[in-house]
């Protein structure tokens, strides 16, 4: 296998070589974009009939040649069921399958490449089920692009951060099995400073930490974004961050709001999926996103797949990517809540923007002592089990209590020790932890799935 170290460098040289192209990309006109999709979808139906037995069979009846993003409605929509029961049908590289990307996956550590070039990474998903996502060398790379290139404009722009290199503080899971943190690992540059802060460190070991860095940037989900405003304001953390990112999880408007008036810093707000990389990302701006609308498709849909207009809060969205052909996800299912903006945004950018996702914010678990465990704990060691399809974590007076459907192999006890052992490490007192394996899991009335159930 080819050195880690060696591959990762020769991918950042091709994604510094690609960053003045997708730098111009932010200021293309909606008709730039629209016929970029156009393009990319009619390249993308071609490589999925060519490689794909699954695809070829769906897309029979359509012409390459003419589909657009209104032919595009007609077609069916897949599910992360039926990517993941047909996974080695619809991968168009022949030397992937499920079977050697579980493989991979369970063995990540840290992040590596699978099958020399690519990437396999998992996804929990906001559904419970869980998913498999393999990625080409170019389609890594503008996972990166998209988050970078809107940053990096922002910074040219500024007259107090343009002249010096950006330090970055994070405080996200640390999880290789995860898209987010692959990414990062695999695109560190020294012209980045990042200092990381793993999620699960107590919280006095991250203030203490970030006030040691005192960077220039923060990154870390929004219901941790409210705790560290809480300390700032407390006086105990000092950081002075200028831009501030939020990723992972609603993004209430409270906490933008009492963060941006605390550090008198904008934060910019991250839509990733395991599905279509950085869908949307901020522009420091003004509130929502813009969507990365020359790489992946957005279709805001209510509960019969009918189409919403801007304005309006949608059901799910159906997502086509038109940058990662290896496995072509076309007008793919994803249960996220988004709402367009019709109104065009101060930075004069062209990508349609989408509102900051309001649903609740992801339950924490709070036990004795104050000791608040983020989902995120439990999402990392859940993924690693290739078995697992979904899940459901029950929060007990101790633990926790976990319900699984499995399809392969699991190994409960290795899960409920690595558990046992993060949430002592949190500090609760004699964790237990118990998992059970059901066949079907309890859903709410809406039909959406609970996956993380604080004592009531
Ligand atoms: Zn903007």
């Amino acid at each position: 296998m080819a050195d880690y170290q060696a591959t990762r460098r020769r991918h950042v040289e091709y994604l510094l070589g690609q960053l003045g192209e997708h730098l111009g990309r932010l200021t293309w006109s909606a008709e730039q974009l629209r016929e970029e999709r156009t393009a990319r979808l009619r390249e993308l139906v071609v490589t999925a009939k060519a490689g794909s037995s699954w695809h070829r069979r769906r897309l029979a009846d359509v012409d390459p040649q003419t589909i657009d993003e209104d032919r595009l409605r007609e077609l069916p929509v897949m599910c992360k069921g039926e990517m993941m029961e047909y996974f080695d049908e619809i991968i168009t590289d022949p030397r992937v399958t499920l079977e050697a990307a579980n493989a991979h996956i369970g063995a990540l550590t840290s992040d590596a490449y699978f099958l020399d070039d690519l990437h396999a990474v998992a996804s929990g998903g906001s559904s419970g089920v869980r998913g498999v996502f393999v990625w080409g060398w170019e389609a890594w790379a503008a996972v990166q692009l998209t988050a970078l290139r809107q940053q990096l404009q922002d910074r040219m722009n500024d007259p107090e951060l343009a002249s010096r290199g950006p330090v970055t503080m994070v405080v996200t899971a640390n999880n290789a099995t995860h898209f987010t943190t692959a990414v990062a690992e695999t695109f560190a540059t020294e012209a980045v400073q990042m200092h990381r802060f793993p999620i699960g460190l107590p919280l006095a070991a991250i203030v203490h930490g970030l006030n040691s860095v005192d960077g220039d940037g923060l990154a870390t989900y929004p219901s941790m974004l409210a705790t560290l405003t809480a300390e700032a304001r407390a006086g105990r953390l000092k950081i002075r961050p200028r831009r501030i990112i939020t990723m992972a999880e609603p993004l209430l408007r409270e906490i933008r709001d009492d963060a941006q008036e605390t550090w008198g810093a904008p934060v910019g707000n991250l839509w990733g999926t395991s599905e279509g990389g950085i869908m949307g990302i901020g522009c420091f701006r003004e509130s929502g996103m813009h969507i990365s609308d020359d790489l992946v498709i957005v279709e805001p849909v209510d509960a019969g797949g009918r189409p919403v207009p801007p304005g309006v809060p949608s059901d799910e969205i159906y997502v086509t990517n038109l940058f990662n052909a290896v496995q072509p996800l076309i007008r793919y299912e994803i249960t996220d809540e988004v709402t367009l903006v019709d109104d065009p945004c101060s930075c004069g950018s062209a990508h349609r923007r989408v509102a900051d996702i309001q649903g609740r914010r992801d339950d924490t678990f709070v036990y004795a002592g104050g000791v608040a465990v983020h989902p995120h704990v439990f999402r990392s060691a859940l993924q690693r089990e290739a078995g697992v399809t979904e899940y459901q974590v029950r929060q007990t007076e101790r633990g926790a209590e976990i319900l699984l459907r499995a399809r392969g192999p699991v190994e409960p006890e290795r899960l409920r020790q690595s558990l046992r052992e993060a949430l002592g490490e949190l500090g609760c007192h004699a964790p237990e932890v118990t998992t059970q394996f059901v066949d079907e899991l309890p859903r709410l009335a809406t039909g959406k799935l609970k996956r993380f159930v604080p004592l009531g």
